[in-house]
């Protein structure tokens, strides 16, 4: 894969995690924060239209191979929601406010009286967008329920309301080695692994 890859996020929890599941790769890791470089704007209705604008972006701005993660939540009784806007429901005008967005979640759910379990799925597009214009796109997911209050503090985004199926603690609440061993973002990284052994 050569020597250097660029992650193209300015989210630093996702970055942590990619920067992890990275380092089998043996790869020089930089990123689009790291860089400067502008973050483009989201508006693709999919996961990988979003990945491939800020693969792409990356990839042109620095003639560097560009790794783009998007991703979000899909909630069943929500009809998938918030999914590809997972992160626009954290919008503020001082930022990102993942407690309201997690209580809008919520509210949603005791609105339509859903039913117990509450399942949801994150799911993970990664794009590797090449200088010369190709990608490569991997997903993943992870199947697991939603549950209330949110528990624990590691982790980052909808961590603490996800309790992924098979396991009795949340994102939030777990080891993060432990996450990065069965998240969403993970499966889509063994899938890529698979390609570039
Ligand atoms: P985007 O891919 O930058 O559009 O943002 C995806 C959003 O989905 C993030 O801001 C998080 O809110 C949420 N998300 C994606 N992956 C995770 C995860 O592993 N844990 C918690 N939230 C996540």
């Amino acid at each position: 894969m050569g020597d250097t890859i660029l992650v193209a996020t300015h989210n630093q929890g996702k970055l942590e995690e990619i920067v992890h599941l990275l380092q089998p790769f043996g790869v020089t890791v930089t990123s689009a924060m790291a860089m400067n470089l502008p973050e483009p704007e989201e508006t693709g209705t999919t996961f990988v239209e979003n990945a491939r604008i800020k693969s792409h972006a990356a990839a042109q701005a620095t003639g560097l191979p560009a790794l783009a993660d998007d991703s979000g939540l899909e909630v069943a009784a929500l009809n998938n929601q918030p999914g590809v806007y997972t992160a626009d429901w954290a919008k503020t005008s001082k930022g990102r406010d993942f407690e309201m967005a997690m209580t809008k979640v919520q509210n949603l759910l005791m609105s339509r009286s859903a039913p117990y379990p509450r399942k949801a799925r994150f799911r993970c597009t990664l794009v590797l967008a090449w200088p010369d214009g190709y990608d490569d796109v991997f997903s993943g997911r992870m199947m697991g329920q939603i549950i209330w209050p949110m528990r624990g503090d590691r982790g980052h985004g909808f961590d603490p309301v996800f309790q992924p199926d098979g396991y009795d603690q949340t994102f939030g609440e777990m080891d993060q080695r432990k996450k990065n061993i069965i998240s969403h973002r993970a499966d889509a990284f063994r899938k890529m692994a698979a390609v570039f052994d």
